[in-house]
């Protein structure tokens, strides 16, 4: 889930992809572009063979500018080192070419080598590209010197290194620096103001970015095209339609046509507020759209849940020309881990590692949620095995994906390893933290990290990590105890966490308390099938089938219709569909004779049909019939007769796996020796050599 929220952080994705954010003023005016450099060399060659060239200052400036411009920074540097004079144009162009190329790193080193007494003091241009390096870099302390150097030093009113400092002081999380400074500013311009509400938004600030918006208008600073993007962003992380629609009537009115990067925000903005038309009728009019452009509209309809339409509309890209970059790649993975594609997900990860992809955070982090959310938990555990930088999403998904297969201890393992290289976890760490230790009912354990470590850590818990305590508890058998928490807690409890307490209730036939819970379940919703189920199979199991009437009636009367269970399998690329006592696949009778061969042998080892929850006023014989077919076991008797020997067989039922099922599933494992992983409504279940990883609670 944490993964999803990254990719959907698309306003990311669309200052990442914005070339134009931050500019500097040339420090000449040699105009370079890529075409020139041929020439610039030709004027260089000239220059070296008629004039004594190192004499030349200006022109050896020119030069660095030139190539530093074109990209080519590697022989700026060479220039720049033989030169034998230098001033402080020389260093500034230099550092420039090293910032517009991403390496702030160099920037730092050159301007560390320049404070060796002989070389010139460093002006306002060059703070403006140190200060906005070390924002890059989140080198805070260097940043904070900085600061304090152009303080001293009357150069902090320029325009450039304040528009810097916020900048730095945004990206390195100190907003409220940025704002200090701002507030400083004799006056705003469009530049200051897009990068103080960027830093606003990237840390969440919303409120603090609509003030500043205010203020530009306060001021009549004039919105351009990054204000656009950026306001957009704002409309999109806040899920605020109204503005964003207002927003895009002020853009078509302002221009005729307007850029790729703004309307790939219009894009990025509709998708987050689930208006996926409006998105798609922008896309359909961009003149050229780019690579966000398209990734910005794949990235909406996969957040909507338009999964193949986004895989769709990669395959148009590729055929417009227009090459996917990682951000494009991320967003495929996750339609892929929406739709269980676990086949074309592995086809893409190929692409992708044959495209040179694999190495990006993003990517890797889209990999793991793939794998997790397709039951390949190992998969996932090799891909964090393998990424050479991890973020806290990263560390949180794999944690999640443990949790959710059962591999508890795995999870827990993980946490401990984020711990010792010093990640800093956070509220969604501890979500998959606590679910482990309910699972393995380590109940001291789940209160110290709830009572002691997030509150060190500084992360106020929520009803998820409450909900988390519940299931804990209940698991652990202790029912009364986990109702008084929940009574004892003031948080707004939610159908979820009472539900956890129901289920807990269920497996540990108390019955007293289930029906109370399943009440206060049903006047908060009182059409939730899964309840009345759990209710009737609670007094089914007590055998008080006056209950199981008593709820019947109730559901009649309330017109809720039990969902029918369906189970999915995927062969060779191809979605296989069963029903209950479906007969309609062409290989039906193959299936049933698999099924009736696996029951017999698993019998032979004790399987028991259970007929606690099927209808008390049939007999035994009957009531057989009733399990015997239900969708899943279907699913696994046509995976066993059409998967290559030894190949695990993946399962999706829509609804919770009945307990009948569940002992069959555990048996069939143990005498076909696979492995079959079962995604249910609940959760993951591996079944392999006869047990479950659920460990039989779910
Ligand atoms: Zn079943
Ligand atoms: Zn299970």
């Amino acid at each position: 889930m944490q993964t999803h929220k990254s990719i959907s952080d698309g306003y990311a994705l669309l200052l990442k992809n914005a070339p134009f954010l931050f500019k500097f003023k040339p420090s000449n005016t040699f105009v370079s572009t890529k075409t020139n450099v041929k020439f610039g060399q030709m004027i260089h060659a000239h220059l070296i063979r008629t004039t004594q060239t190192d004499s030349n200052l200006i022109q050896n400036n020119t030069l660095v500018n030139l190539y530093a411009k074109c990209g080519r920074i590697s022989l700026a540097r060479r220039l720049f080192d033989e030169m034998s004079e230098r001033n402080v144009v020389s260093w500034s162009t230099l550092m420039a070419g090293y910032f517009h190329k991403g390496l702030s790193s160099e920037v730092l080193s050159l301007f560390v080598s320049m404070n060796n007494g002989f070389s010139p003091r460093p002006n306002e241009y060059i703070f403006a590209t140190v200060i906005s390096s070390c924002a890059n870099l989140q080198a805070f302390e260097v940043g904070i010197q900085c600061h304090a150097y152009v303080l001293k030093s009357g150069l902090v009113f320029y325009s450039y290194v304040m528009n810097a400092l916020i900048y730095m002081y945004s990206r390195c999380s100190d907003v409220e620096g940025a704002l200090r400074v701002f507030k400083t500013m004799p006056r705003v311009d469009s530049f200051s103001c897009n990068s103080l509400i960027y830093g606003l938004i990237e840390h969440k600030y919303f409120n603090e970015a609509l003030e500043v918006l205010n203020k530009m208008g306060n001021e009549s600073v004039a919105w351009d095209h990054v204000t656009y993007t950026t306001i957009l962003g704002l409309c999109a992380c806040m899920k605020d339609l109204n503005l964003g629609l207002q927003v895009h009537g002020q853009i078509l009115r302002k221009y005729v046509e307007f850029n790729v990067y703004v309307g790939s925000a219009i894009i990025d903005m509709y998708g987050k507020c689930g208006r996926i038309v409006s998105a798609r009728n922008v896309f359909d009019r961009l003149v050229g759209p780019n690579v966000v452009s398209w990734t910005a509209i794949m990235s909406a309809y996969s957040q909507n849940g338009g999964f193949e339409e986004a895989l769709k509309l990669f395959v148009e890209m590729e055929l417009d020309g227009v090459r996917a970059n990682e951000f494009t790649y991320a967003v495929m993975l996750n339609s892929c881990a929406g739709l269980s594609a676990l086949r074309y997900g592995d086809l893409l990860n190929a692409h992708i590692e044959k495209m040179g992809f694999k190495a990006h955070l993003i990517v890797g982090n889209a990999l793991i949620n793939l794998y997790s959310k397709s039951g390949s938990v190992d998969d996932a555990g090799r891909i964090f095995e393998g990424m050479l930088y991890r973020d806290v999403v990263s560390w949180n998904s794999m944690i999640a994906g443990y949790a959710h297969h059962g591999f508890d201890s795995e999870a827990l393992e993980v946490f401990r390893h984020m711990l010792i290289v010093g990640e800093v976890p956070n509220y969604v760490t501890f979500v998959g933290v606590l679910s482990a230790c309910g699972h393995l009912g380590l109940v001291s354990d789940g209160f110290y990290y709830l009572n002691n470590l997030m509150k060190d850590i500084g992360i106020t818990p929520g009803v998820e990590h409450y909900t988390c305590i519940v299931g804990l508890l209940g698991r652990a058998g202790l029912l009364d105890e986990a109702e008084k928490f929940m009574r004892c807690t003031p948080v707004d409890w939610d159908v979820v966490a009472w539900r956890t307490l129901l289920s807990a209730c269920h497996v540990h036939q108390n019955f007293g308390l289930g029906k109370r819970i399943a009440e206060i379940i049903l006047q908060l919703d009182p059409v939730d099938v899964g309840t009345y189920i759990l209710l009737s199979n609670m007094y089914a199991k007590a055998k008080r089938w006056d209950g199981v009437v008593k709820i019947r009636k109730l559901m009649r009367g309330r017109d809720i219709k039990k969902e029918p269970g369906v189970s999915w399998i995927q062969v060779k690329g191809d979605t296989h569909v069963f029903v209950s006592e479906d007969r309609k696949h062409p290989d039906s009778r193959r299936i049933y004779e698999k099924l009736t061969e696996l029951l017999t042998k698993i019998k032979l080892v004790g399987y028991v049909p259970d007929f606690a929850t099927v209808l008390h006023d049939v007999d035994d014989e009957q009531k057989e019939e009733y399990l015997r077919y239900h969708s899943e076991k279907l699913a696994i008797a046509f995976g066993l007769i059409s998967m290559p020997p030894g190949a695990p067989i993946h399962i999706i039922k829509n609804l919770r796996m009945c307990e009948d099922c569940h002992m069959a599933a555990k048996l069939i494992s143990n005498v076909t020796n696979r492995k079959i992983v079962i995604r249910d409504a609940n959760r993951f279940h591996c079944f392999e050599s006869g047990f479950c990883s659920c460990g039989d609670y779910w």
